[in-house]
């Protein structure tokens, strides 16, 4: 007897930008750090948090105080390293929301300071929060430029200068042997394992997909997760995660990987023990190399391979652009982000309606006022009425306008509280597209919230994209 075909709640399905054919993929790439491995966001970013505030300790910094906020901060945020400003900007690279330090930035200095700025991500002064490693960080440095604003942090440091210290201090922190030494050593404190992304990968190597993981982890940490992590649930054949992915790839050094052509080096013992190599051959672990040693290894290119990664960046702006990989961004945001949609929608509904009845009024009173200036002018073709009459119905309508305005007040405020009270939902702004959606749509073929929604998808799915969402077609 068959079973039922599962059919996931809407926060576990894959999205789809670009139409993707999964059948026709012969390799899949995946990223190891938040995407095979999802870690408990607030236990992990409150260790590397710590390890980075005891190194400031140590250098003498006036952090003792100072704690991990989880919610301070989202990924998509842009920091503005030359004001100590974070921001929040729609698809177009309009400022929407802006917080200096930890304190909001009123609207009215936000729209001074960045009405004439269109965000561009080049620009070196911006820096973009671009996964959840980045939660740690932005929280830090929040905190810090508070202390700088009250005079403690010395007369040296501008808010560039605090930023790149605190960026190379994580930077530290991540590299050095502590953090990683703590998160090996109780591995279920940070780590959320979950079965059915093992199963899944295990669906995608025997219906013939090559299995590739490529990480900027080194070895030693790479080898503890991916233990820990998968070989509870594997047994038979493949009874190791070694055995599940055709080639390794640790210290990646993405992006660079996708750029650079760094030299290949085979691990070729348990120790990490590494010797030069000259190309990536199937059951091998590898560290560093390019892409192209990937792509030459394994005879295949371009959109025979769908790489899935949790940075927008990293994983997968670079990979698109650089070598027309397929992509897929892995946001588990995206989870609380639909629900909390779902839970919003009879509020949506009612907004919808009061912003319909407000538009229409508006063009109601852009029509009087335009009829009673024809009157006054004495042009075109006139109405009957006067301009006083005119004048009295424009009235009218401004004060319906403004007991309107006072219904919508709280609805649109909560809509802009969803999931973050301080800055809303990641993938909107406002009543528009995020920078981030926007980043989504342009790099990620397709996004979903984990690896394990392939799962009920099946290696053999066809994911079509939507129709276009211009203003016309709704
Ligand atoms: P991946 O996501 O599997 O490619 O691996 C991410 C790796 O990069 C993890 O080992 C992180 O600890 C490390 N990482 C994340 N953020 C930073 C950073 O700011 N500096 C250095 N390493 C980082
Ligand atoms: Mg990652």
């Amino acid at each position: 007897m068959t079973r039922e075909r599962p059919v996931p709640p809407a926060e576990r399905r894959i999205f789809c930008n670009r139409t993707l054919n999964l059948r026709a993929i012969k390799a899949i790439g995946y990223d190891m750090d938040y995407t095979l491995i999802h870690y408990h966001v607030e236990a992990w970013e409150r260790a590397a948090y710590e390890v980075t505030r005891q190194k400031l300790l140590v250098l003498g910094w006036p952090v003792q105080d100072l704690s991990f906020d989880p919610e301070l901060v989202i990924r998509g945020l842009i920091v503005d390293t030359e004001r100590g400003n974070f921001i929040k900007a729609n698809r177009f690279g309009y400022v929407k929301q802006a917080m200096h330090g930890t304190k909001p930035v009123p609207f009215e200095d936000m729209q001074r300071i960045y009405q004439p700025v269109i965000v561009s991500l080049s620009d070196p002064k911006f820096h973009f929060l671009n996964t959840l490693f980045s939660l740690s960080e932005g929280c830090l440095y929040a905190q810090l430029v508070d202390r700088l604003d009250e005079g403690r942090l010395g007369d040296k440091l501008d808010y560039a200068g605090l930023y790149k210290k605190v960026r190379s201090t994580i930077d530290e922190a991540h590299v050095e042997g502590a953090l990683k030494q703590e998160i090996m050593a109780d591995p279920a404190k940070f780590v959320d394992r979950d079965r059915d992304t093992v199963t899944a990968l295990l669906d995608q190597k025997y219906s013939g997909k090559q299995l590739i993981l490529v990480t900027n982890s080194e070895w030693a940490y790479t080898s503890a997760m991916m233990t820990w992590t998968f070989d509870p649930y594997l047994k038979g054949e493949i009874d190791t995660w070694r055995k599940l992915f055709d080639v390794v790839i640790i210290s990646s050094r993405k992006p660079d990987f996708f750029f650079t052509k760094s030299p290949l080096y085979e691990v070729v013992n348990d120790e990490g023990l590494l010797k030069p190599a000259q190309r990536v051959e199937r059951g091998h672990i590898y560290c560093g190399g390019h892409a192209s040693h990937v792509e030459a290894g394994l005879d295949i290119r371009g959109d025979d391979i769908l790489y899935v990664g949790d940075h927008i960046y990293g994983d997968v702006h670079v990979s698109k652009r650089s070598l027309s990989w397929r992509t897929a961004l892995v946001l588990r945001e995206l989870e609380d982000e639909v629900r909390a949609l779902r839970h919003f929608d009879d509020k949506r509904i009612e907004l919808e309606r009061l912003m319909a009845e407000k538009e229409s009024l508006e063009q109601e009173h852009a029509w009087l006022r335009l009829e009673e200036q024809r009157v006054r002018s004495n042009y075109a073709d006139k109405p009957e009425s006067t301009a006083r009459e005119l004048g009295g119905r424009q009235r009218e309508m401004r004060e319906r306008l403004a007991r309107l305005d006072e219904a919508i007040g709280p609805f649109a405020r909560s809509s802009t509280e969803l999931t973050n009270r301080r800055w809303g939902l990641l993938l909107r702004t406002g009543n528009d597209k995020s920078h981030l959606a926007r980043q989504i749509e342009r790099y990620a073929d397709v996004y979903m919230s984990r690896v394990s929604n392939f799962l009920p998808a099946t290696p053999f799915v066809f994911l079509r994209s939507h129709r276009g969402s211009m203003p016309h077609d709704a």
